[in-house]
C-alpha cells in the first residue's frame, strides 16, 4: 500500500508559481487526496462536439508520448542504438530521419502531424544548442533528475534535457508540448529552480534555460534566459523563501487564476468558492467590470468556474451512481455513445482517403462532425466503438436544486 499523501508530495518545481501565490495549496491537496482518495477525476460525460479543446487528460496523454518521441530524439543526437557516441552529430537531417523511421515502425502508435512536427522543432532545437556550444554527445544528458538541494523541495524534479560544458557552464532545455502559452524562460520559475539544481549539481555559475514551446505563435516559440551567479543566488533565496512559506503550520490560501487552475483541491477549496460567488456577485450588483485588471480577474474566475462546474458535476454524479443523495437532482438515463478508438490513427486515416482540409493539423475529430461518408469509413476499419455513456445530472421537477 502506497503511503498516505503528505503536505511535502505538492511541494514540487512545477507547482512553483502557484506555491508562490497561495502557500497553502500544498496542504490542501494532500489533505484532499488522503481525505477523499484520489485526485479529481475529469468529467466523464461530455457530449460530443461539446468541447472544441482537446481534454486535459488527452492532452497529458499527448504531452507525455510527445516527450518519450523528443527523448528519443536526443538520444539519437547523442548515441547510436548501441549505445555508442554518436559520430553523426552535425548531421541533423540524418537524425530527423532515423527518428521518423522509428516512428513509421508498424507497431508503433502514431503521432498527429501537428505534434510530430513540434517534436522534430524540439530535436532541432537542441541540436543547434548542441553545435552552437560544441556539446559532446556524452555530455548531451536526457531526462536528468535534479535534487535541487536547499531550496526546499522532497524530490527535486527532472529536467528534459541538459547540455554541459564542463566547469563552464550548463544549458537547461524544457521541452513544452502542450496548449499554453509560457511564460519567457527568464520569468519561468521551474526554469529557476533548474538552473539552480543544475548550477549546483556540475559546479557551475552560469546557466542558460531554454523553452522550447513549437505550439506558440511563431516568435514565441522559443525563448531563453541566463543566470550568472548572483542571479542563481537570488533565485535560490527566493525559491526556498516560496517553499517554506508553505510549510509553515497555517499558510494562507489564496485564490487565483494560476494558483487555482491545476489544483486538485479545487472543488473542497471553500475561499476559492467564496472567490468565484464574490466574482458572480459583483457581477451582479456592480455591473461589468470597469478597467483591464477587473477584466482580467473576470477572465480568470470564470476559466476556473468552468473547471469547478465540470469536477463539481463529475464528483455529484458519483455520489448518485454509489446511491447518494442531493437535494434537488438526479441520474438521467445512460444512453449510447460513439467514440473513436485511435484519434491519431483515424486523422491519418482519413487524410489518406482525401479528407485532407478537415486533418490538417487537426488534433482531434468529432464524430457528430463528420460526413457519412467518413463515418462509414472509419466504422469499416474498426476505428470506432459503441459504448454507454455515464448518466446525465438532471435537476428534480418541483425540488429545490441544491447545487
Ligand atoms: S483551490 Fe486555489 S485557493 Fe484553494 S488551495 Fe487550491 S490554489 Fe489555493
Amino acid at each position: 500500500m502506497s503511503a498516505a499523501p503528505v503536505r511535502d508530495d505538492y511541494i514540487r518545481p512545477s507547482a512553483l508559481s502557484a506555491i508562490a501565490i497561495c502557500p497553502g495549496r500544498p496542504t490542501m491537496e494532500a489533505a484532499v487526496e488522503r481525505v477523499f482518495g484520489q485526485a479529481e477525476e475529469e468529467a466523464e460525460d461530455d457530449e460530443e462536439g461539446e468541447e472544441e479543446a482537446p481534454e486535459r487528460g488527452n492532452v497529458a496523454q499527448l504531452g507525455t508520448e510527445a516527450h518519450a518521441w523528443g527523448e528519443t530524439g536526443i538520444r539519437l543526437l547523442a548515441m547510436d542504438r548501441d549505445g555508442k557516441p554518436n559520430e553523426i552529430l552535425p548531421h541533423i537531417d540524418t537524425i530527423i530521419a532515423k527518428l521518423n523511421e522509428l516512428h513509421a515502425e508498424p507497431e508503433v502508435t502514431k503521432m498527429d502531424k501537428w505534434t510530430w512536427w513540434c517534436i522534430e522543432f524540439y530535436v532541432r532545437k537542441v541540436h543547434e544548442l548542441c553545435v552552437m556550444h560544441d556539446i559532446q554527445p556524452l555530455n548531451i544528458l536526457v531526462e536528468h533528475h535534479l535534487t535541487m538541494d536547499g531550496l526546499g523541495f522532497r524530490q527535486g524534479g527532472t529536467s528534459d534535457c541538459i547540455l554541459v560544458v564542463p566547469f563552464v557552464k550548463v544549458i537547461v532545455i524544457d521541452f513544452k508540448a502542450g496548449f499554453l502559452d509560457q511564460d519567457d524562460a527568464s520569468e519561468h520559475d521551474q526554469l529557476a529552480a533548474y538552473a539552480y539544481g543544475a548550477a549546483k549539481e556540475f559546479s557551475v555559475d552560469q546557466v542558460q534555460v531554454w523553452i522550447v514551446a513549437p505550439r506558440c505563435d511563431k516568435d514565441r516559440r522559443v525563448s531563453g534566459g541566463a543566470f550568472d551567479a548572483e542571479a542563481l543566488r537570488t533565485a535560490g533565496i527566493w525559491i526556498e523563501a516560496i517553499t517554506r512559506r508553505a510549510r509553515i503550520a497555517d499558510p494562507e490560501i489564496v485564490p487565483s487564476y494560476t494558483s487555482c487552475l491545476y489544483c486538485k483541491a479545487l472543488t473542497r477549496c471553500n475561499p476559492a468558492r467564496s472567490w468565484l460567488m464574490n466574482t458572480q456577485e459583483a457581477l451582479t450588483l456592480i455591473g461589468d467590470p470597469t478597467d483591464a485588471d477587473e477584466w482580467g480577474r473576470l477572465a480568470d474566475a470564470q476559466a476556473i468556474a468552468g473547471r469547478f462546474n465540470k469536477e463539481g458535476k463529475a464528483k455529484v454524479k458519483k455520489h448518485l451512481i454509489g446511491g447518494g443523495q442531493a437535494t434537488g437532482w438526479k441520474l438521467g438515463a445512460g444512453r449510447a455513445i460513439w467514440s473513436l478508438l485511435e484519434v491519431a490513427k483515424a486523422i491519418d486515416f482519413l487524410d489518406e482517403k482525401g479528407f485532407t482540409e478537415m486533418c490538417s493539423n487537426a488534433l482531434t475529430i468529432k464524430i457528430g462532425k463528420l460526413s457519412q461518408e467518413a463515418r462509414d469509413l472509419l466504422e469499416g476499419e474498426k476505428l470506432i466503438e459503441e459504448r454507454p455513456s455515464s448518466p446525465s445530472l438532471k435537476p428534480v421537477k418541483g425540488a429545490k436544486a441544491a447545487l
